[in-house]
């Protein structure tokens, strides 16, 4: 609850909502109706005082002078970002009409689109989920991010589950990998520098030679998506050297036979080219591995945007068992802590699934909104998608190979809505932009995947000018729509306590955090969340994990990469948070423009000088951008970052115009980091 301290200012309570496995705790200052201060909650232990230099700015993004505020109606041409303020009862009405027409002859021609613009339980997927059930839209296949690596995880594991990030402390080697956290995950970092301190060793594995990577004793620079390849060389050596916990692995681990014949195909020379790397960096990082405990692994989701991410999680979810790393707290992986909320969160409870009544609609993934957008209806895909609703997203920006979506989002027969704090890429196509509010202006509840702590969001001002929240948003609307059931009507208090259940609400509320009570070491003696208790190798569906090359290598695109020789990846630039906090100035001022990081040899052989306005293309499309000629870039691999709006770009575009809507062999996600490209001056 809020505090109130000296001259009328009150300190209140809240979570940070963004895309970010840290979800901090933060108190905010208010004085006369507008936040002056965000800092971290001193006593949230993981939060430990500090908020990342993007959110400590969150009250200039708030009230920043190009919010939203009022109903906007389209008058100009899609794309032209022409709009009149209109009031609420009329942009309710025209909306609810236009999806009541629609939805009398194929509900399913309506598409929901949204992912974690808040990650927050009640302004997220609560009363929005519960609105699209009862019409009966189509479903949203959420892979955007995380799916590939998550879906691993579950069949691994049986659950998305892993260390606490506390214990990380207490390691005497982390393996930090495609993870620049000092970026993205800068509270785990502070661990592992406490672990650095009492003389754990570091090693980040990343093709990008990133800020983490010069904090670290090593840095394995590999080739984007041969992470699976990398773990298999480890697991030889591994095996080779006796390196094994025979004991956790019979007593805790599936059939793992197969798995060690595939291993022994995976020599150090083998594996080092496939990686680009040497192979004494491949012998020294298994000897590492095999006889330094505990030893435990920082993955992240880069490393899974790529064909074969899936497999590639699963098999470097498998080493920490080879080694009987869990045996400690200190010791084992963490991928994501958001399966340890199994038991507080009611997702059935909040999203209401029991409103379809029996209905199933198709689902639509959200990674290949472009074609999809496109396609004509047909007994495989159904109906022609004739409406979007979009909230907590901006897919003009952040979805793969770009000149499809706005090819799609452009069809002038599509009604668009965005839900939206500020005038986005994507608002610009709507044909209604309704007003959002921020986490400082609404309730909401919070799990994490990167702790083990839930968290309460107290809203700390009023909404500004007419914003609504998400969840009042989709009220209206339903009462617009005639959907009389109770539960359309649920306030958030309502809905958030509907979220959580077997904790003390009131508690929570008052504390602004509690953490789950989970045993320090998981899985010390096994019981890992599968049918059988023990880690699955051969998981059901899938088999045995093994190493699956990219889309685009020259060794699986030969003519592609003759053409086009670079491999790129597209890493967040260290200010943004994915589309969020592109426009807020002061971060934008410190990122200056879109870049693309070359290594010099790859910058000299096509007369590039650092600070230079190139293309950088492919078959999808270009993207202008200003050369940086560094070697934190590996010889042929370029990092593009994002994920910048494109009309804050030099040519209206972003990184994404190049990336493609393959998917990846688990989880049905994109494989940004899975792209071949060349650069030339602009
Ligand atoms: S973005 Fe991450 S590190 Fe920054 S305040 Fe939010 S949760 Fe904390």
């Amino acid at each position: 609850m809020s505090a109130v301290t000296t001259a009328g200012t009150r300190v209140v309570r809240g979570a940070c909502p963004h895309d970010c496995p840290d979800t901090c705790a933060w108190l905010a200052t208010v004085e006369a109706g507008r936040v002056t201060r965000m800092q971290g909650d001193p006593e949230h232990p993981t939060t430990h005082g500090a908020l990342c230099t993007k959110v400590s700015r969150y009250a200039e993004r708030t009230h920043h002078p190009d919010r939203l505020l009022y109903p906007m109606r389209r008058v100009g041409p899609k794309g032209s970002g022409r709009f009149e303020r209109v009031g609420w009862d009329d942009a309710l009405e025209d909306i609810a009409a236009r999806l009541r027409a629609i939805a009398a002859r194929a509900p399913e021609a309506i598409v929901p689109y949204s992912y974690a613009g808040t990650m927050g339980l009640v302004q997220g997927e609560g009363m929005a989920a519960r609105f699209f059930n009862r019409l009966g839209a189509s479903r949203l296949d959420r892979t955007i991010c995380s799916s590939a690596g998550g879906d691993a995880l579950i069949a691994t594991y049986g659950a998305k589950v892993g260390m606490h990030v506390e214990f990380f402390a207490e390691s005497r080697l982390i393996l930090i990998w495609g993870s620049n956290s000092i970026t993205s995950n800068v509270h785990f970092w502070t661990y592992a520098q406490e672990a650095k301190r009492r003389g754990a060793r570091l090693v980040c594995i990343d093709p990008r030679r990133t800020e983490t990577a010069d904090k670290c004793h090593q840095h394995v620079a590999l080739l984007p998506g041969t992470d699976g390849a990398l773990a298999l060389g480890l697991m030889h050596e591994l095996i080779a050297n006796d390196w094994l916990d025979l004991d956790y692995l019979d007593r805790h681990v599936g059939d793992w036979g197969s798995l060690r014949d595939r291993a022994m195909a995976w020599s150090p020379e083998r594996c080092a080219v496939e990686c680009g790397i040497e192979p004494a960096v491949v012998r020294g990082l298994a000897r590492d591995l095999g006889t330094i405990a505990p030893a435990a692994i920082r993955l992240n989701y880069g490393m899974q945007r790529a064909h074969g991410g899936g497999n590639a999680v699963r098999l470097i979810a498998l080493l920490p068992c080879l080694v009987g790393a869990w045996r400690h707290r200190g010791g084992g992986l963490l991928l994501s802590s958001s399966g340890w909320f199994r038991d507080v969160k009611d997702t059935v409870a909040l999203e209401r699934p029991d409103l379809l009544g029996g209905r199933r609609p198709r689902t639509i993934n959200m990674s290949t909104i472009g074609d999809d957008l496109q396609r004509d209806a047909g007994p495989a895909f159904g109906p022609r998608v004739e409406a979007l609703v979009v909230y907590n997203s901006n897919p003009l920006a952040v979805a793969p190979q770009s000149r499809q979506v706005v090819a799609g989002f452009a069809r002038d027969d599509l009604f668009c809505v965005v839900l939206e704090q500020f005038q986005t890429d994507t608002a610009d196509y709507a044909d209604y932009v309704l007003p959002a509010t921020t986490q400082l202006e609404h309730l909401d509840v919070h799990t994490a995947y990167g702790h083990t702590y839930v968290l309460f969001n107290e809203p700390a001002i009023a909404p500004l000018g007419e914003a609504l929240p998400n969840s009042e948003i989709f009220r209206r609307l339903a009462r617009r729509m005639g959907f009389d059931d109770p539960c359309l009507a649920d306030s958030d208090e309502q809905l958030a306590r509907a979220a959580l259940r077997a904790l003390d609400f009131d508690a929570l509320r008052q504390r602004g955090w509690v953490r789950l009570p989970l045993p320090d070491a998981p899985f010390a003696h096994g019981g890992f969340p599968t049918p059988d208790g023990r880690v699955q190798v051969d998981a059901p569906g899938l088999g045995v994990p093994d190493y699956v090359a990219n889309y685009e290598s020259p060794r699986t695109a030969p003519e592609l990469a003759r053409r086009f020789p670079l491999a790129m990846i597209s890493p967040p630039a260290r200010h943004f948070l994915n589309s969020s906090f592109v426009n807020v100035t002061s971060l934008r001022a410190i990122e200056g423009q879109p870049q693309v990081e070359l290594h010099p040899q790859d910058a000299a052989t096509r007369g590039i000088a650092d600070g230079a306005r190139v293309r950088v293309f492919n078959e999808r499309g270009t993207y202008q951008c200003t050369a940086a000629v560094t070697d934190r870039a590996r010889p042929g691999v370029v990092n593009g970052f994002g994920v910048w709006w494109r009309k804050l770009g030099p040519d209206g575009t972003n990184v994404n115009e190049l990336t493609h809507q393959r998917l990846t062999d688990i989880g049905r996600a994109p494989c940004f980091y899975d792209c071949l490209v060349e650069v030339a001056l602009a």
